[in-house]
């Protein structure tokens, strides 16, 4: 599907997180290796709870994430230390990281911060093990060639690698990582894809960045208008950006048109929610059967909306599903898919009459425990609300081939506090108008082209190559460019 994406209004902005290949972690002097979980020679665990902010405030993705609370578990490695399980103060900011962040400053024409202030950013998805992420704002205010403006860069800790649910290795916590944002500015999905891929080459080109798959991260921001500001994580692939860009306006715009007939329905959801345990006595579903408790709320004028695809294998359901598994259910039976599941036209019919349903309304089932059907319930009627508003701002996570789920809400200011274990580090204008500049991996592709005569494919493919710096050698040492190039 594609859209007239200036029509739409579409801003997008992107977020890259690069690994740095620096010798040493951030906050401690481990080295930055990624190690095979099965090495893993000690574990422990942790709860992580949110912490209120000196505002007195709590973050509201934090407060979210602790609904379930729930155990986390570390593996540690012969190439970690106390740092990481959070039993240790951290080290002085690495310089080798901060100078590489400023060198990638420099590039994009941005002006440092005076003083380099470490702060904490509450995170409490068992990502780390205390309980926030460290960072650091390093520059703000710089621009790429094709128009795009960069607002900030900031240098902070790598989260540990998830294992599994709730399984997560420590090799990885630690290691240095830039991010950078952009402005809104991008328009179309070309766009994003062109200023994305811009970027990850100045930053290889300092050839002091770590490569292969999940060591460059891209978040997505889109929005158009009367849609909301979503943040999606976690693109790995540059390929499947422009895809990610596509099928979130597509969300949108499916999202404000349900709005609209929802509204043109006079759509309306029940305060009040019915146990139909009893109903399913005897049903022929395995879920259904075991469940301890069954409850039922009727989203009335919703029938057919709840079912109706919004992007490549999501629904309105899908949607909903996301918000109720926060309470720790496996997800939820709607009557625009019923009878379905083992679930009969007889049992689908005596559910509409429990609840006093018409032809019109649409009837939502969640079965598990009392208490998590009951928290399920209220996060289901919380978000059928926000879909007679149309589109709600949200963490979102990619789905292989670019759909997305819903992660968390987008999170507050509350989320920031100042880290008091580290000093700050100041920058001076000498220095910094003293960092040595890499010569960009395009404008070594075009000089390979000018200068050695190679065509250029074959000119691009070697400047992203791991053996570029032996190809120079090679022919400085006189051998044919061609004859090398192809060779290696
Ligand atoms: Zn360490």
């Amino acid at each position: 599907m594609d859209f007239d994406y200036a029509a739409l209004g579409l801003k997008a902005g992107i977020e890259i997180h690069q690994q740095l290949n620096t010798r040493e972690k951030l906050f401690c002097h481990c080295p930055t290796v990624l190690r095979d979980v099965t090495e893993h020679n000690g574990e422990f665990y942790r709860y992580l709870r949110a912490t209120v902010s000196e505002m007195g405030e709590m973050d509201r993705a934090a407060r979210e994430e602790m609904m379930v609370m729930r155990p986390f578990t570390y593996y540690a490695y012969d190439t970690t230390c106390l740092a990481e399980n959070d039993e240790e103060p951290p080290t002085p900011m690495n310089p080798e990281a901060l100078d590489l962040v400023l060198t990638f400053a420099r590039m994009m024409g941005m002006t440092p911060v005076e003083q380099v202030h470490i702060m904490r950013k509450m995170v409490i998805d068992g990502s780390n093990t205390s309980g926030f992420q460290r960072t650091a704002l390093v520059a703000l205010n710089g621009s790429l060639p094709m128009g795009a403006r960069i607002e900030s860069i900031c240098l902070e800790e790598e989260a540990a690698q998830r294992v599994e649910d709730t399984i997560f290795s420590l090799d990885r916590l630690g290691i240095p990582l830039a991010e950078i944002t952009t402005a809104p500015d991008m328009h179309t999905p070309e766009a994003v894809k062109d200023v994305a891929s811009y970027i990850g080459m100045l930053l290889r080109s300092t050839m002091k960045v770590k490569r292969g798959i999940g060591t460059i991260r891209q978040d997505v921001n889109i929005s158009i208008r009367d849609g909301a500001r979503v943040e999606i994580k976690g693109v790995q692939e540059l390929r499947l950006i422009e895809e990610v860009v596509r099928r979130e306006v597509q969300r949108q715009v499916s999202l404000l048109s349900i709005r609209d007939e929802l509204l043109a329905r006079h759509a309306s959801v029940d305060e009040a929610s019915h146990d139909v345990t009893a109903l399913f006595k005897k049903t022929g579903s395995a879920i259904l059967k075991r469940a301890k408790a069954i409850h039922a709320i009727c989203l009335r004028g919703f029938a057919g909306m709840v079912g109706r695809e919004i992007q490549p294998g999501r629904r309105l359901g899908s949607e909903m599903s996301d918000y109720a598994k926060k309470c720790g259910v496996g997800g939820l039976f709607h009557t625009d898919e019923l009878p379905a599941y083992g679930v009969t036209e007889a049992e689908v019919a005596s559910l509409r009459e429990a609840v006093n349903a018409g032809p019109d309304d649409c009837v939502i089932i969640v079965a598990d425990t009392k208490q998590k059907v009951v928290c399920a319930i209220g996060l289901i009627r919380k978000r059928a609300e926000m879909a007679m508003a149309g589109v709600p701002e949200e963490t979102r996570k990619m789905l292989e081939e670019g759909s997305s789920a819903y992660m968390r809400p987008l999170p507050g200011a509350a989320r920031m506090y100042p880290e008091t274990d580290v000093l700050p580090v100041t920058v001076t204008a000498e220095y910094y108008s003293s960092l040595v500049l890499p010569e960009l991996l395009s404008d070594k592709a075009d000089r390979f082209v000018r200068d050695m005569g190679l065509d250029a494919a074959l000119a691009h493919q070697m400047v992203y190559s791991k053996r570029c710096v032996l190809f120079e050698e090679t022919v400085r040492r006189g051998v044919r460019p061609t004859l090398a190039a192809t060779t290696l």
